[in-house]
C-alpha cells in the first residue's frame, strides 16, 4: 500500500529556500523523506540552511542563483539533476518586496519585484518541465499572498506580481495536467520572516494592524509551513 505524505526518493526545488517560508517548506520536503536543492543570492544564509536540513538527516543542496534570469533557473535544474538525478517538486517561492505609494516607484523597481516573484515562477517551472516530464510527473507550489487578492496602498507592484502568481498557476496546472503534473498556489497571511520584519519597520502601526485582524492574535510561524508543503505534493 502507498504511505501517504511519503516523498521518499523525490527530489525537490525550493527557490527562496535559505530562510522563512522557503525554508520552512524545505523542511517539511525533507522531514517526509525527499532531497532538496534550496536556491538563494546570500551564500552564507545558503550554507546555513543546508547545514540545518542535514541536521535532519536530509540530503540537501543549495545552489547561490538568482533566479529572475532563464540561464540561471536552468542551470538550477541541471544542478539538482546533476546533485539527485531527478526532479519531482518545485516550489516557487523567492520574493522581495519594495514599499512605497504607487506614484513613487521607478520601473526599474516595478520590474524587479515583478521579475523576482512572478518571472521567476514562470522561468522555474519552464526549465523544470522537461526534467518533471521525464520523472513521470510532478508538482509545482507556487507562493501568491493574501495580496494575490486583497489591495495595499504600499505593495503595487507586489500585488500585482502575487496576482499575477495565482493567473500563473491556473495557466500552468491546465496545461500540464495531462502530464502529471499538479499546479497549485498557496496564499500566506502575515507571517514572520524578515521580508516582514523589514514591513513592520517601514510600514508605520502594520504591526498593530495584523495583530487586531488575525483572529488568531499573531504572526504565523514559517514552521507551519512544513505540513502544507507535503501536503500538496
Ligand atoms: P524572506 O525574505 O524570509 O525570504 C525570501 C527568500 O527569497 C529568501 O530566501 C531570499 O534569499 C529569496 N530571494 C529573493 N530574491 C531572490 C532572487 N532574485 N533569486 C533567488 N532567491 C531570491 O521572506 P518570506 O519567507 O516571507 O517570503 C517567501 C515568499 O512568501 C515570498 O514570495 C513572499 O512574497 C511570500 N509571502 C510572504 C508573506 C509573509 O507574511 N512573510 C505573506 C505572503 C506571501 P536571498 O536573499 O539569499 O536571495
Amino acid at each position: 500500500m502507498t504511505k501517504l505524505f511519503d516523498l521518499g526518493g523525490r527530489v525537490a526545488i525550493v527557490t527562496g529556500g535559505n530562510g522563512g517560508i522557503g525554508l520552512g517548506m524545505a523542511t517539511g520536503l525533507v522531514r517526509a523523506g525527499a532531497a532538496v536543492v534550496i536556491a538563494g543570492r546570500n551564500a552564507g544564509k545558503n550554507a546555513a540552511a543546508v547545514k540545518a536540513l542535514e541536521a535532519l538527516g536530509a540530503k540537501a543542496a543549495a545552489v547561490e542563483a538568482d533566479v529572475t534570469g532563464q540561464a540561471a533557473c536552468r542551470a538550477l535544474v541541471e544542478a539538482a539533476l546533476d546533485q539527485f538525478g531527478r526532479l519531482d517538486i518545485l516550489v516557487n517561492n523567492a520574493g522581495i518586496n519594495i514599499r512605497k505609494q504607487p506614484q513613487d516607484y521607478t520601473p526599474e523597481e516595478w520590474k524587479s519585484v515583478l521579475d523576482t516573484n512572478l518571472t521567476s515562477a514562470f522561468l522555474c517551472s519552464q526549465a523544470a518541465y522537461p526534467a518533471m516530464l521525464k520523472a513521470g510527473g510532478g508538482k509545482i507550489i507556487n507562493i501568491g499572498s493574501m495580496l494575490s487578492i486583497f489591495g495595499a496602498a504600499f505593495a503595487g507592484p507586489y500585488g500585482a506580481s502575487k496576482g499575477g502568481m495565482v493567473q500563473l498557476t491556473k495557466s500552468l496546472a491546465s496545461a500540464w495536467a495531462k502530464d502529471n503534473i499538479q499546479v497549485n498556489a498557496v496564499l500566506p497571511g502575515w507571517i514572520d520572516t524578515e521580508l516582514t520584519r523589514a514591513a513592520r519597520k517601514e510600514v508605520t502601526g502594520l504591526h498593530e494592524r495584523v495583530l487586531a485582524r488575525t483572529p488568531a492574535g499573531r504572526w504565523g510561524d514559517p514552521a507551519a509551513f512544513a505540513g502544507i508543503a507535503v501536503s500538496l505534493d
